[in-house]
């Protein structure tokens, strides 16, 4: 399992309505994606299932939503004015801006080596504020959430009573003015963080670290990542950024290589350190930024030891969007559901080598491009029965849409996919968007579908389980289409659910389809609910 390729990622995406490239009809908006009806429940699954686990089943966190523009003297004392920088270069030749750390000294998009010295870009979007533009009134929208939760320690703190160790947690939108967005939602400039500090006595934050990996693995997994495709890292003392005592980077093997899906940093005393007042007096261990401006000190007092102290923080903090493109991989598979006949895989073989032929002759593209068809093709055309449906994230490839031929091979694919493959996302029912569609075997039989329709009404009503009725193609039809969305569960109401089958038995009972084993089962309709309710556990 998993995707072979982001195009089949892509092109699932944008077809059945869960990603969408940002403000599209104006010619988009690079680094800015919109989830449309199917991401949107993804996303808000994800984020769910992550505050259920973080927030309402433990007993030592709270929740906040803070605003997401905030005064900008938090951005002095974070560090983030100072230092949220990347060292950039500009190609000479292309004028294409590059991140230095991210190419080695060849233009990616012409191969020049023409490239500037590095300098630093700073990643935040700068924004006015009210209406008189003077060179004070700004801020800029947050580049991360993390600063809304130590800004608002006190307030929690205060507010609730807690006692150390706790944790703030907290989603919300962030923005970075990324030099070059790309991998799809992986990078962009526009995006959202789960977030949570960690407060902890200072001794204790080694100890705490180190289980606060194992919890975020642990979760990830429960939702439907496997242990295989997670490595933690363990940033060298080298690569920690100066207020980081120690930092995880849990990478994740996406389709376009192994990459920080999550960051998990021991951040020492910094943060708060630098937000506090009277610094002199609070014996910081970290070297923290010096702050005129705050009117608190960002303390705890230890009843145990009868004293002041600023707590030490743990930081797990991940990505939404690189979390819904994580578990959109890791759930996506083309599965084979019976061989189809030789002489159907000869024709689409045949239009597939007509279509790299005109690829190789072709005038409008680039060697690159032809080259990255060719590997592809040839890919697909050595092994067609297993890869015959990757025929479609080849034509959504950069420049197959300029080849004349890619028609005709759609035309003899196409309907050899339909009818002998299956896309399948494989994802858990809890993050799933839809958990049962609903299907009237015969649409003009009125007393089937109000039945349908009557069970797809109780199911989003009492179980509160996202119930869908479908009646626009024939029901094979319609649970491929389900299973490509990532549906668990398929329901078939029939003659024999309103007792007019061969058998009287049947009555009052439907169909229950699975999406991972296809496997069939009649269930009663009085049972369905808790039924559904077991299997998804
Ligand atoms: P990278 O090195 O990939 O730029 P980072 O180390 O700067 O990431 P953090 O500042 O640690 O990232 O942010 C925490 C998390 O926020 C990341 O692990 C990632 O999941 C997410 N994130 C950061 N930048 C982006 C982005 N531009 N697009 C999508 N998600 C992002």
């Amino acid at each position: 399992m998993s995707a072979q390729t982001m195009e089949q990622l892509v092109s699932l995406c944008k077809r059945r309505g869960f990603i969408f490239p940002g403000s599209a009809i104006y010619g988009g908006l690079q680094g800015t994606y919109d989830y449309g009806p199917l991401g949107v429940e993804l996303k808000n699954n994800l984020k769910l299932a992550w505050w259920r686990a973080n927030v309402w089943e433990r007993e030592d966190m709270e929740g906040i939503d803070a605003a997401i523009l905030m005064n900008k003297l938090t951005w002095r004392y974070s560090g983030h004015e100072e230092t949220f920088v990347d060292p950039m270069v500009d190609c000479r030749s292309c004028k294409l801006r590059w991140r230095a750390d991210q190419i080695t000294g060849k233009c990616p998009n012409c191969g020049s080596t023409e490239l500037t010295e590095p300098r630093p870009f700073n990643l935040m979007f700068k924004t006015a504020v009210g209406p008189v533009p003077d060179a004070e009134s700004f801020t800029y929208l947050r580049p991360e959430t993390a600063q809304g939760i130590f800004v608002n320690f006190k307030h929690v703190l205060d507010s609730t009573a807690r006692k150390l160790p706790f944790g703030i947690a907290q989603i919300g939108k962030a923005f970075r003015n990324e030099i070059t967005p790309r991998n799809f939602i992986f990078r962009v400039r526009e995006f959202e963080q789960m977030e949570i500090e960690f407060f902890v006595k200072p001794g204790e934050d080694e100890a705490w670290h180190t289980k606060w990996v194992e919890d975020r693995i642990a979760w990830w997994q429960s939702v439907g990542l496997s242990r295989g495709n997670l490595e933690p890292y363990h940033q060298k003392p080298e690569e920690l950024a100066h207020y980081a005592k120690a930092t995880v980077d849990l990478l994740y093997r996406f389709p376009h290589g192994l990459e920080e899906l999550e960051g998990i940093a021991n951040r020492t005393d910094f943060d708060l350190g630098s937000h506090s007042k009277d610094q002199g007096a609070l014996g910081l261990t970290a070297k923290a930024n010096p702050n005129a401006h705050s009117t608190e000190r960002l303390t705890y007092y230890d009843p145990d030891a009868k004293q002041h102290v600023v707590p030490f923080v743990i930081e797990p903090s991940a990505g939404v969007d690189r979390g819904v493109l994580a578990i959109l991989s890791e759930g996506y598979a083309e599965e084979q559901v019976k061989p189809p006949p030789p002489e159907r895989l000869a024709a689409v073989s045949d239009a597939l080598g007509a279509f790299l032929k005109s690829v190789a002759k072709s005038e409008k593209l680039k060697a690159e491009t032809k080259d990255a068809l060719r590997v592809e093709g040839e890919r697909i055309g050595g092994a067609l029965a297993e890869q015959l449906p990757m025929v479609t994230a080849l034509l959504a490839m950069p420049g197959a849409d300029t080849i004349e031929l890619a028609k005709k091979l759609r035309g003899q694919a196409e309907p050899v996919v339909d009818e002998f493959y299956r896309t399948v996302l494989h994802l858990k029912p809890a993050v799933a968007p839809i958990k049962v569609a609903v299907f009237p075997l015969k649409k003009n039989q009125p007393e089937i579908v109000a039945t349908a329709k009557r069970i797809r009404k109780q199911l989003q009503a009492s179980a509160a389980m996202r119930t869908v009725y479908d009646d626009t193609a024939a029901i094979g039809k319609l649970y491929r289409r389900q299973d490509e969305i990532g549906t668990p569960f398929c329901i078939t109401v029939d003659f024999d659910t309103i007792g007019q089958g061969k058998d009287a038995a049947q009555k009052d009972t439907v169909t229950v389809r699975d999406r991972d084993s296809m496997a069939q089962e009649r269930v009663a309709v009085g049972e369905l609910e808790s039924y559904l309710r077991e299997r998804m556990r």
